[in-house]
């Protein structure tokens, strides 16, 4: 079975085509700067060399025909004809309060989506442009939306309310969401896989941690408690986004320099976190790199940072009475041992002990980096969000 796995954002979109015996990617690509000047295409077959095509992409059509075509190229794709293809698994950031697994797409489904363009003004709408492309281009094939929100539903009212009038919730529906949905459930339950237990045995809390970073209370295999909230925005301090500020601090932020709400918006998505407090870089390689050099602000951010995610652990341990383990994924969780050991340093209360050989060698792979015989272990498992979309959709077109 073959399933291509698409990721639309607003201006670019990418593919993976899953080859679901192996589980691996028989081509990967990217398209960049779809409705404007200069669009183009990278393809990377699997035993191939990345091909680049340049060409005129208005919209999400062009640029998924423009994908197919690639996909199916005599030189350089990866099937003889897109009839190859048995589904398309659709990335969907938001799927309000109605979805709370990945579905098959009907009208109702689209209709879903198109409702919460309000709540994922960038994303959504361009999730939706590639469902309808494909349904264009694909007429017949299945198609599944996985949304990013929908791990995180079986949270109960008190870890996704707000301390604000309850109308807020009812007319708006104001309320924490979480996000990194795939990629958490994806990770807890390869966690669940390499400590060779049940996930309905275990309570576990999955940091992601890249330029975007949110941590998950996982109980039973189920999210009960996540730190981003009604946007992407609340929760840890992030690459460029400040993550939980006292809201007064907006309105005084507008008086204080005449700037407008959505202006201050824009500054706490994309001119704060690591990058806003260090004055250097949201890449956290920078940050080491100069902290070592002895810049304060660096070591500052990187100080919060750290500080930030032990808050966060401390009180989903709370959360669950209890941790059986503790993973780290994307990016930073993934890459850096000096994060990781810098966390998980004043663990020890909960039975973390982790061994700093295994710490600095794991790169790339999935490790148990805990010492023997520690109670609470910590894993380093590789995110795999588009797997993760592929095994729902080959989950929901096998009922079919
Ligand atoms: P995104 O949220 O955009 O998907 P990623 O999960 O790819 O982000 O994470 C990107 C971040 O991971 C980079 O900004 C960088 O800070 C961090 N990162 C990647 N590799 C390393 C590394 N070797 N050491 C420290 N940080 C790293």
């Amino acid at each position: 079975m073959k399933i291509l796995v698409l990721n639309c954002g607003s201006s670019s979109l990418k593919y993976q085509l899953m080859d679901m015996m192996s589980q691996d990617a028989l081509a990967k690509g990217l398209v960049e700067r779809i409705g404007l000047p200069g669009a183009m295409l990278t393809h990377r077959p699997k035993n191939g060399e990345k091909e680049v095509i340049v060409a005129d992409l208005p919209d999400h059509t062009s640029a998924i025909k423009l994908v197919l075509q690639a996909v199916a190229d005599p030189e350089y794709g990866v099937v003889e004809s897109l009839n190859e293809i048995d589904a398309v698994g659709h990335r969907v950031l938001h799927g309000g309060e109605k979805v709370s697994g990945s579905v098959l797409v009907t009208h109702e489904v689209k209709q879903a989506i198109e409702e919460c363009f309000e709540l994922g003004p960038l994303h959504n709408p361009a999730n939706l442009a590639g469902i309808i492309a494909c349904e264009q281009m694909m007429p017949g094939t299945p198609q599944v939306a996985v949304f990013d929100t929908a791990f995180h539903q079986t949270m109960p009212p008190e870890a996704y309310i707000y301390g604000i009038p309850y109308e807020y919730y009812q007319q708006y529906k104001i309320r924490r969401y979480g996000f990194h949905g795939t990629s958490h459930k994806y990770v807890s339950q390869r966690a669940a896989v390499i400590l060779g237990k049940k996930p309905d045995k275990l309570k576990l809390i999955s940091c992601h941690l890249g330029n975007g970073s949110s941590i998950t209370a996982v109980k039973y295999g189920k999210s009960v408690e996540t730190s981003m909230g009604f946007t992407p925005l609340e929760g840890l301090m992030m690459g460029t986004r400040s993550g939980d500020i006292d809201p007064t601090i907006v309105s005084f932020i507008m008086k204080k320099d005449k700037i407008s709400g959505d202006a201050v918006n824009a500054l706490l998505n994309k001119k704060s976190g690591v990058l806003g407090l260090s004055g250097v870089s949201s890449d956290f390689r920078d940050l080491e790199k100069a902290a070592d050099e002895g810049n304060y602000r660096a070591q500052l951010a990187l100080d919060v940072f750290v500080h930030d995610v032990k808050k966060y652990i401390g009180a989903y341990a709370a959360i669950l009475d209890g941790v059986d383990g503790i993973i780290f994924t994307a990016g930073l969780g993934e890459n850096s041992p000096m994060i990781r050991s810098s966390i998980c340093n004043t663990l020890s209360y909960l039975g973390v002990s982790i061994d700093e050989e295994k710490n600095e060698a794991s790169r790339g792979a999935e490790v148990d980096i805990s010492k023997w015989g520690a109670r609470c272990k910590v894993l380093v498992i590789p995110t795999n969000e588009e797997l993760m979309i592929a095994l729902d959709t080959k989950e929901i077109i096998e009922k079919m």
